[in-house]
């Protein structure tokens, strides 16, 4: 219904030359799946924040134009006759400072400049072990191996588009931790949340936020058991701290499949799933992506 009433709306702001070939491409959009229209895909909320999904125009083109920013390839989608990038932003982006953006299409190459807006996150004070927080030389070590392994699979690409940017929640439960959050671990400040934290007990079955596939299975120092999903273009989401990994590297999944259990693996003060959402290798707040919270 609301994708009918922006359409209807759509329809006061075109020229009557343009009227027929967009009803057209309208009759297409309404058509089956299985038709050559390209599907209506659904998008995050924008907010072109630290940590946030800023949405750019790219114009009218016939293939995908090709985005990098930092390097890093940034997603591409055709919600409407324009194409569209989704920027993740780092939540150590400063307000007031400009992302650069890469643009590359047949027209040839351009730069675009994304300001980022400002946002404020909470800060708390835990207490953790203290073997968590001053790491052992060994466990350092483990730790950098592990970092730098993360990171090469974070950058992970795959050309198929994401059939949804719309995810579902993984697992039922209160949203104990929010993304953002600036966490000072027993007096010492340590990298804000990367992801949101929903409280369940050890065992409870955590699904697949969307449909994709696993590139990523592991038990990590800080994370506990992981699964990382890839969605296509950059879009991965990523489960921690489960008790069981329920989904093997290379499997292809349904939205809603299982990928393993809550449980309380790696550094956590009590069994929750970490779940974090990435766009091209960066952090941003999973909120963005799922249904209001009910809970918590
Ligand atoms: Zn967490």
């Amino acid at each position: 219904m609301t994708l009918r009433r922006r359409m209807t709306r759509g329809l006061g702001t075109i020229g009557s030359m343009q009227r027929r070939s967009f009803l057209l491409a309208l009759a297409a959009l309404a058509a089956p799946a299985s038709g050559n229209a390209t599907p209506a895909v659904a998008l995050p909320r924008i907010a072109a924040v630290p940590g946030g999904v800023a949405r750019v125009d790219l114009g009218p083109a016939d293939t995908p134009p090709q985005v990098t920013v930092d390097g890093r390839r940034v997603l591409v989608m055709r919600p409407a006759r324009d194409w569209s990038a989704l920027v993740g932003i780092p939540l150590a982006a400063r307000p007031g400072s400009t992302l650069a953006l890469q643009v590359a299409d047949a027209a040839g190459s351009r730069e675009i400049a994304v300001r980022v807006q400002p946002k404020r996150y909470a800060t708390q004070q835990l207490k953790v072990a203290p073997k968590h927080v001053q790491l052992s030389p060994e466990d350092l070590a483990r730790h950098e191996r592990e970092r730098e392994h993360l990171q090469q699979v974070l950058q992970h690409w795959s050309y198929a588009p994401p059939s949804t940017l719309r995810l579902r929640t993984p697992v039922s439960g209160r949203r104990s931790s929010s993304f953002g959050l600036r966490r000072v671990f027993n007096g010492e400040a340590r990298n804000p949340h990367s992801g949101m934290d929903i409280a369940a007990p050890v065992g409870t079955p955590v699904a697949a936020a969307a449909a994709g596939a696993v590139i990523d299975t592991g038990e990590y120092f800080f994370n506990g058991n992981t699964v990382i999903v890839d969605h296509g273009q950059g879009f991965l989401t990523l489960y921690c701290h489960l008790d069981a990994i329920g989904a093997a590297s290379g499997a292809r999944l349904a939205a809603g499949e299982p990928i393993g259990t809550v449980g309380a693996t790696g550094r956590v003060t009590g069994p929750h799933l970490h779940f974090s959402v990435y766009l091209n290798a960066t952090a941003v707040d999973p909120a963005l992506f799922l249904p209001a919270a009910t809970t918590g």
